[in-house]
């Protein structure tokens, strides 16, 4: 079977075709500007040229029926007919307290993630219009929902539960969900079949380090703490979000910059985090340049990123009484060398020692640690789309 994985975004739709027999991945590509004049379907069909179709597209349907066209395409499509295509696998970011796992989509799961609109105003409303301009041009196959929400519902109340009156949390759901969990699942099992150690055994802390970027403690097949909380704007320093800040600063700075509240979520989310510190770039990449050559705020900036990321690795090696490996993935963490070496210098009192020379890699899977380090550390690319692909397959058999 052939798996058609998606991720709609509010104005991209990003997809792969997978063979399931082998797992391989056939083409991969984004239509981007949907629904804004200037639409760009890029398509990359394994082992051929990429091809670039501009094509003005009103909305996600009109999107998802070029892919499907642009996927039996003659010369660059990657399958013969849409017959092939066995089912459909869709990113969605929150699946609320109701799944902790991906599920074959029906009316009952859209109404969640309807019901989640309010606390994933971003995310979930793109994400279900993906899912009905699937399910409209592809009507006769299964869609499973994967939820980035799902890994981290295995965590307990103790670690999910924020300080405020229990009544919000009854009433709102305010509490700590966690992001990214597709992600930190895929790189946890492969870090303990790299350790050659049941995954129920196994004590670890992974590092999403993206332009957003969390990081997760898990123990026992489980999740016991995250540090993306309620929406993906707590914990690390990240590209454009502030991460974990005092929460007054929040009414003090709305009343000095005379901000709203749509005005607010936008500042922390926006313009916060590396690029407000820096005041360079949210890329890591132009931060780490600007501080070379003598920057000062871009080195500040630099630090505050790595003491946050420090703070967690404690905060975990005390919540897990230790840990087995800190993995690293994701933009950041899959190829900034002095990012990675930075974050874990003098940690060797928590067992963490780096081989600096075996750091100097990028996108690999390797183990970086020194010889007499305690810890594992893992440089491990992730591959949330396969994840998706492979629930899909495995709900769609
Ligand atoms: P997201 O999915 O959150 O958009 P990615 O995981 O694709 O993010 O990561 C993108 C980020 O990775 C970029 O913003 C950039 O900061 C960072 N990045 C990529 N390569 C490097 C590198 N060699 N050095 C430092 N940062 C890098």
């Amino acid at each position: 079977m052939k798996v058609l994985v998606v991720n709609a975004g509010s104005s991209s739709i990003k997809y792969q075709v997978v063979d399931m027999t082998d797992e391989s991945v056939l083409a991969v590509g984004l239509v981007d500007r949907v629904g804004i004049p200037g639409t760009t379907l890029e398509h990359k069909p394994v082992g051929k040229d990429k091809v670039l179709i501009k094509k003005d597209l009103p909305d996600h349907t009109a999107g998802m029926k070029l892919v499907l066209e642009v996927l039996v395409n003659e010369e660059y499509g990657c399958i013969k007919s849409m017959d092939e295509i066995g089912a459909v696998g869709h990113r969605v970011v929150h699946g609320g307290e109701e799944f902790a796992e991906s599920v074959v989509i029906d009316d009952r799961v859209k109404k969640v993630i309807k019901d989640c609109f309010d606390i994933a105003p971003l995310h979930n409303p793109p994400n279900l219009m993906g899912i009905d301009a699937c399910e409209e041009l592809m009507p006769n196959v299964n869609h499973v929902a994967v939820f980035d929400t799902a890994f981290h519902q295995s965590m307990e109340a103790s670690n999910f539960l924020y300080a405020l009156p229990y009544e919000v949390y009854e009433k709102y759901r305010v509490r700590r969900y966690g992001f990214h969990g597709t992600s930190h699942f895929y790189v946890s099992h492969r870090a303990a079949e790299m350790m050659g150690k049941p995954f129920e055994e196994c004590k670890i802390i992974t590092l999403h380090l993206g332009n957003g970027a969390s990081m997760a403690a898990v123990k026992g097949g489980k999740v016991v703490d995250t540090t993306m909380g309620f929406t993906p704007l707590e914990g690390l320093v990240m590209g454009t979000r502030s991460g974990d800040i005092d929460p007054a600063i929040v009414f003090f700075l709305m009343e000095k910059l005379g901000l709203g509240t749509t005005e607010a979520n936008s500042y922390f989310n926006k313009k916060a985090g590396m690029l407000g510190l820096s005041g360079v770039s949210n890329d890591l990449r132009d931060i780490l340049e600007a501080a070379a050559s003598g920057n000062e705020r871009a080195q500040t900036a630099l630090d505050v990123y790595y003491n946050r990321v420090k703070g967690y690795i404690g905060n975990y090696m005390a919540k897990l009484n230790g840990c087995d490996c800190l993995v690293f993935t994701a933009g950041v963490g899959e190829n900034a060398i002095d990012i990675r070496e930075n974050i874990c210098k003098d940690l060797d009192y928590l067992g963490i020692k780096m081989d600096v020379e075996k750091n100097k890699v990028r996108g690999k899977e390797v183990d970086v640690a020194a010889a007499d380090s305690k810890v594992k550390i893992f440089v491990i690319p992730t591959n949330e789309e396969l994840v998706i692909a492979r629930d899909t397959y495995r709900l769609s058999k």
